[in-house]
């Protein structure tokens, strides 16, 4: 039988990966990489980049090949088989990982690397890649006592299968509650898009009338249009209830365990190696500098905004009692309803309005104009690829030159079997290989609003900015010039500077010209008139008060939640959050509200005692947006200084100095500010 994971490929056969072939190829992968160690390590006296460090990255390269594909296909074609399989791999790959991290043979081989002359010959990346590996090593407890390197390995493999656990928690919770409707008065108030939503999930599932579903885009309609308060209470319950002890499927998916049992694991391993708590072990990695440094960055940026969110909330609880006397206390699942309603009343927009100028191929095709005339980027798409699903598109970037710099999977759309949110993941990075230079590739994973009928999809705005968000992070991963798989792309950059290439590209999905190649009326092709481009921008700082400190009540929850984590005391998600609230929270939510058990970013992503990340980096891509507001959004010169400061460098130098060399100082907050309405 042949193993589609172990042919030799250049992309994954996806269409024949079947479950049955993941651990075999995973077993043999490891296998011959831990094989190639020993060897290696035999042949260094004298260690080089070329008989060291270039089989290492060899050896991660033929394990990504294995795993990268298996992990993306459990994200978006999840299956029971498919879901033991990789459960059962694993152990495995974290006990590879530790294990490799604390081999002292190979620690010491990179220290004899790192303080013999060759090392001064190495190149900037070069050096990087070698630094960072010693401070892997150190973090990894290489230099631990063998019994305290066990307990090491055993807690990080206890805590990646427990993070599995908590994904496949709220993936199994968010798509086993449904909503069936036959009465159509229920469905009053809500677009004409959702309904027809509703009725192709409908019938999808063979049932008459409506169906509504945990998913997004059919979650956020109802919250924000339906007329049914008992609608929203019921949907806006099970939603808040996800993965927990409440709600409609209260215990049966219930994380709360599992996140005691991961922050008392994170708090162990970060003592094990030297650190007070998780908290500064995570920022052993990262651009910030100190606990303090966080705590005050982020308190600052709550005492500047909790005011402004307070009057609007105020403002919104007035309106609302305006609206409808009879609602004595505004409740969380009255929120975005009533604040959807001024919005329209104070600037007459929705997103609704704008949704037919945003049809799928002219957002794409005009994500492209706008990198086509940033740098010079040509993006064509192909049509002969193997991909998981119909829906799955698939483009090569070209650059200027003609040289082939990227390629990437675009799959859009919400369904069911498939992880909720946005991201982009690595297929292949960027590195010098013995037949040459291996093109990056990248994953990019949406969970938008699907065709309906014989319509193309249409996306909201909101859906826009996050499709252009997600491009920024596949640039940086595609558009690197680095050599050296752990510095090129996004590998090897602090965590805390990773959102700068994304968040900077969200600007342009709000600039007139840009809207000009991104929007099309999809029966007319018309591009966003001028009366609605200007009330989208009038309302563009619409309650970011109120968003921001959102934000930072998740920023601070998280922070705090990993730094003053005390094993003697119990229950310390819902004690902090409630702390956290008090200071930063505008909108108290219902007691039953369980968000920290669908906070995947903290407890199943790598944001955990990082989500601040999403904050800190913006005062970087606001402050290097400003460099364009000042040329030209369009200005070619600062696209391409842009492009060779920061998006070529991936991690090979670090962010505050690829930041000065392209702003030409340190990074202010004033765009930040302004850009979010708060400025003084
Ligand atoms: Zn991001």
């Amino acid at each position: 039988m042949t193993n589609p994971l172990l042919e030799n490929n250049v992309l994954p056969a996806f269409s024949e990966i079947k479950p049955e072939h993941v651990e075999p190829a995973l077993n043999q992968v490891l296998e011959q990489a831990k094989q190639t160690v020993e060897n290696l390590l035999k042949h260094q006296d004298q260690p080089t980049w070329q008989s060291l460090v270039l089989p290492m990255e060899a050896l991660d390269a033929t394990i990504d090949k294995v795993w990268s594909p298996v992990s993306h296909l459990n994200s978006v074609m999840n299956s029971d088989e498919l879901r033991v399989a990789y459960n059962a791999c694993l152990p495995k790959l974290s006990q590879f990982g530790t294990e490799l991290g604390q081999n002292e043979d190979l620690y010491k081989a990179y220290n004899a690397l790192a303080t013999s002359p060759v090392y001064e010959q190495l190149d900037i990346a070069q050096k990087k890649v070698i630094d960072n590996a010693l401070r892997d090593f150190r973090l990894s407890g290489v230099e631990l006592s063998q019994t305290d390197r066990d307990k090491f390995k055993q807690i990080s493999q206890q805590l990646t299968e427990l993070t599995a656990k908590f994904e496949e928690n709220l993936m199994d919770a968010t798509h086993a509650w449904k909503k069936h409707i036959t009465d159509e008065a229920l469905l009053s108030g809500l677009p004409d898009s959702t309904k027809a939503m509703a009725a192709q999930f409908a019938q999808r599932d063979e049932l008459e009338g409506w169906l509504f579903t945990l998913d997004f885009p059919s979650y956020m309609p109802v919250m924000s249009y339906a007329d049914d308060r008992v609608f929203r209470e019921e949907m806006y319950t099970a939603f808040a209830t996800k993965a927990s002890d409440q709600g409609p499927h209260a215990g049966q998916w219930d994380n709360t365990e599992i996140m005691a049992d991961i922050l008392k694991l994170r708090h162990e391993l970060a003592q094990l190696i030297g650190f007070a708590n998780h908290a500064e072990r995570s920022l052993a990695t990262k651009m910030a500098q100190s606990p303090r440094q966080v705590l005050d960055f982020l308190s600052d940026l709550a005492d500047r905004s909790k005011p402004i969110a307070e009057r609007e909330f105020t403002e919104l609880k007035v309106y609302a009692k305006e609206q409808n006397p009879e609602i004595s206390e505004l409740e969380a699942w009255d929120v975005t309803y009533y604040a959807e309603k001024l919005r329209q009343q104070r600037y007459s927009i929705s997103q609704e309005e704008l949704k037919p100028y945003f049809p799928e191929n002219k957002v794409v095709s005009g994500l492209f104009g706008v990198v086509n005339r940033l740098y010079g980027l040509d993006i064509k798409e192909r049509n002969d690829m193997d991909v998981w699903h119909k829906d799955v598109r698939f483009f090569d970037i070209f650059d200027g030159k003609g040289e082939l710099r990227g390629q990437f999977y675009l799959d859009l759309y919400a369904r069911n079997h498939k992880r909720g949110g946005a991201w982009m993941d690595e297929c292949h990075v960027r590195r010098q290989t013995e037949a040459g230079i291996q093109t990056p590739v990248a994953f990019l994973t949406c969970n938008f609003s699907e065709p309906l009928g014989d319509k193309p999809a249409l996306f909201s705005h909101d859906e826009v900015t996050t499709l252009f968000h997600e491009f920024g992070h596949g640039l940086h991963h595609m558009l690197t010039k680095i050599h050296h798989a752990g510095v090129s792309g996004i590998n090897g950059v602090a965590w805390d500077a990773v959102e700068l290439p994304s968040q900077f590209m969200e600007n342009w999905a709000w600039e007139r010209e840009a809207l000009d190649l991104i929007s099309g009326h999809f029966e007319t092709g018309e591009v966003l008139p001028q009366d609605l481009f200007d009330k989208m921008i009038a309302a563009r700082n619409f309650q970011s008060a109120m968003i921001m400190v959102r934000q930072l009540e998740f920023s601070l929850f998280d922070f705090r939640l990993h730094l003053e984590f005390n094993p003697e005391q119990e229950n310390q998600v819902d004690k902090i959050l409630a702390e956290v609230r008090d200071q930063v929270a505008v909108v108290k939510p219902p007691k039953f509200n369980r968000f920290a058990h669908s906070f995947s970013h903290i407890f199943a992503g790598g944001y955990a005692a990082g989500y601040y990340s999403y904050k800190w980096a913006e005062v970087l891509s606001a402050d290097a947006f400003s460099k364009f507001e000042e040329n030209g959004i369009f200005d070619r010169a600062t696209g391409l200084a842009f492009l060779e400061s920061i998006l070529e460098q991936g991690g090979s130098r670090e962010p505050m100095e690829l930041f000065i060399e392209f702003r030409g100082r340190e990074p202010e907050i004033d765009a930040l500010l302004r850009h979010s309405g708060i400025a003084a």
